[in-house]
């Protein structure tokens, strides 16, 4: 499986940054009251939960929003949100950024895009497994929120249609590491082995590919979005 590598979310707990990812700390537990305050060049959304810690998050659709235990006094909030402006700040513009870069198309679109998605890899697919002697089952062009492709136990291959919109040779790069998983269900160093015989470039095409995160639906994509 492939996933894409989505920097949008970033939260900073306490002090300590934390990278894109789901809190670690406690259950999920009762939330309550949402305000909205503001802070020099953002606003923030404040959500107050039965938590004992105080966090900042950049969300990957430009919205911050900062959690806080449920009494704790609104100064000791906006202290801590001044105190971590910059970091807002700075990752807000790289979300902005990355959402620009998102194209955004229409459903009829996106309708012509997924045949010529379903034609072009299904093409490619059958070109690739001849040469790898591999075989695979059914092949389904989707929607996919979170990965470029995906191969089932049985074989069954899916690809997001937003390859259609990358250069060909990072859709080959899917193609091979999809169609590699026929011979090593895992991403174990024989997995790569197989996947560089027929891609011997392929580590500088996996990190482009990751450049392209920006394509796929920020609201939709988890935030443990990342390469596999
Ligand atoms: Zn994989």
């Amino acid at each position: 499986m492939i996933r894409g590598n989505m920097r949008g979310l970033s939260q900073m707990e306490d002090g300590k940054t934390a990278g894109a990812g789901v809190f670690g700390c406690g259950k999920v537990r009762e939330k309550s009251v949402s305000a909205v305050e503001h802070a020099d060049g953002f606003d923030y959304e404040i959500v107050r939960s039965r938590r004992r810690t105080l966090s900042i998050q950049v969300t990957r659709d430009g919205r911050v929003e900062v959690r806080c235990p449920m009494r704790m006094p609104l100064r000791q909030v906006r202290a801590f949100v001044e105190e971590h402006g910059e970091w807002v700040r700075q990752h807000l513009a790289g979300v902005r950024e990355q959402m620009e870069e998102r194209p955004i198309f229409t459903e009829a679109e996106i309708r012509q895009y997924r045949e010529k998605a379903r034609r072009g890899l299904t093409e490619k697919t059958g070109w690739w497994a001849a040469r790898m002697g591999v075989t695979y089952g059914r092949i389904a062009i989707r929607q996919q929120a979170t990965r470029w492709g995906s191969c089932s136990a049985k074989g069954n291959l899916n690809f997001n249609w937003v390859l259609v919109l990358l250069p060909e040779e990072l859709q080959d790069y899917v193609v091979v590491h999809e169609l590699a998983h026929r011979r090593e269900m895992n991403h174990s160093p024989r997995f790569w082995k197989i996947v560089e015989e027929q891609i011997p470039d392929y580590a500088a095409r996996r990190k482009r590919l990751k450049e392209y995160a920006g394509y796929v639906d920020p609201q939709t994509a988890p935030p443990d979005w990342e390469d596999g």
